[in-house]
């Protein structure tokens, strides 16, 4: 089922609990049973009567969980990967050596480490820009530059890109624009409908949601330049064949169908403590964009449907001090990742490799669904040494 078979178009909510799938036709199993066999079986004219032939280039898992995903990024098409990386990796060999593109200097760091070491040496020219900037995305285009990525609220300062504008930008240099909208989610970004070209996810995140399955997947709207290129990263799929196992494809299916009411509720008690932390007198700064002091705050008013449930915070002095806090913590469990059920916090500066900016006092935090008022005790009773 993709969202276009209806008029009106289906809620994200609607959506996400019936798109991709519907009770099995052999068991009559509500719930979609998971398909393990590699093969399929061809039909006496050598046909393939389900259109799968062998699980590397499909499996009726993951094509369920693509028709979800699709149909919530309101997309033409979606293609699954064993992880977010593997879907970054896909998308710089869809170029060619030779073209440029453009990244974000802020950004998952796994995206920066990505393109350094793999694709520059493979030949791709590349430039990083603040991509909160219109004016240095503008001086970093080139007439040949193929590619603009991005990722807003950015990671791990939360810097907003403006996604219709960048979007105008890319098309007029005839760039392809990706837009990684693993943070916001389908629920309250639609980067598609903002004219990006693709969008992706980590779906180790909130998509599955519960920090216990590894995924990415990359979904494509209606413009030419995005399908071509679409193509090729199918391609890369089918061919090189970085996919997801049918048991990984039905846990983060099962994942999204829960996603709206999860990012909600994540995303009230962010608010909560982000507001709160605003005005504790151990933290320095508090970085997200539903603050009115956020300078994105409007852009994401604008193209965000709430904000989300991630935030990072300065405390009080220095890289021992917030080491301290992360020590101190008790419902927060420090690890990295984010989007799932638990509340984490990190220290991203000694994670980073190749972050140039992140601040040494920052603490990143993924807020869970514990109830907002322990989590709030959880990080007063941590953050009360400081002001002692
Ligand atoms: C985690 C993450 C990735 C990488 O995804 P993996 O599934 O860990 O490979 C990419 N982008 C963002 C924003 C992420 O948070």
């Amino acid at each position: 089922m993709q969202s276009s078979d209806h008029s009106p178009p289906l809620r994200p909510e609607t959506c996400a609990i019936h798109a991709g799938t519907s009770p099995d036709a052999s068991s009559g199993a509500v719930a979609p049973p998971i398909v393990l066999s590699t093969t399929f079986e061809r039909a006496a004219d050598g046909g393939y009567p389900t259109g799968f032939f062998y699980s590397r280039a499909g499996n009726p898992n993951r094509t369920a969980l693509e028709g979800c995903l699709a149909a919530l990024e309101n997309a033409s098409d979606a293609a699954a990967f064993s992880s977010g990386s593997a879907v970054t990796a896909a998308v710089l060999q869809a170029l060619s050596p030779g073209d440029h593109a453009v990244f974000p200097d802020e950004a998952y760091h796994g995206t920066g480490k990505l393109v350094r070491e793999l694709a520059v040496p493979w030949g791709l020219k590349v430039s990083f820009c603040n991509m909160a900037d219109l004016g240095a995305l503008r001086r970093a285009l080139r007439p040949n530059t193929r590619l603009v990525w991005i990722e807003t609220p950015s990671n791990p300062m939360l810097r907003i890109t403006d996604i219709a504008a960048t979007a105008a930008l890319a098309r007029k240099t005839g760039a392809v624009l990706i837009c990684d909208n693993t943070w916001p989610t389908p629920i309250f970004t639609r980067p598609l409908e903002l004219g990006a070209d693709l969008v992706m996810h980590s779906s180790s995140k909130y998509l599955g949601g519960h920090g216990d399955v590894l995924g990415g997947i990359v979904a494509v709207g209606q413009s030419p330049a995005g399908k071509n290129l679409f193509e090729r990263i199918r391609t890369l799929q089918t061919t090189a064949g970085a996919v997801p196992s049918p048991f990984d494809c039905w846990l983060l299916h099962r994942g999204l169908r829960t996603l709206a009411v999860r990012v909600r509720a994540q995303t009230r008690s962010a608010a909560l403590i982000a507001r709160h932390l605003s005005a504790h007198s151990s933290v320095k700064k508090v970085f997200y964009p539903g603050l009115a002091d956020h300078p994105g705050h409007e852009v994401a008013a604008r193209q965000m449907q709430d904000f989300g449930a991630m935030l990072s915070f300065q405390v009080q002095g220095g890289r021992e001090e917030a080491l301290g806090v992360a020590a101190r913590v008790r419902l927060f469990t420090r690890a990295t990742s984010l989007g799932s059920v638990e509340s984490l916090i990190e220290h991203r500066a000694s994670i980073e490799n190749y972050a140039l900016n992140t601040p040494d006092d920052l603490l990143r935090v993924s807020v869970g669904l514990e109830h907002v008022d322990d989590l709030i005790a959880d990080l007063d009773q941590a953050l009360s040494v400081l002001s002692a």
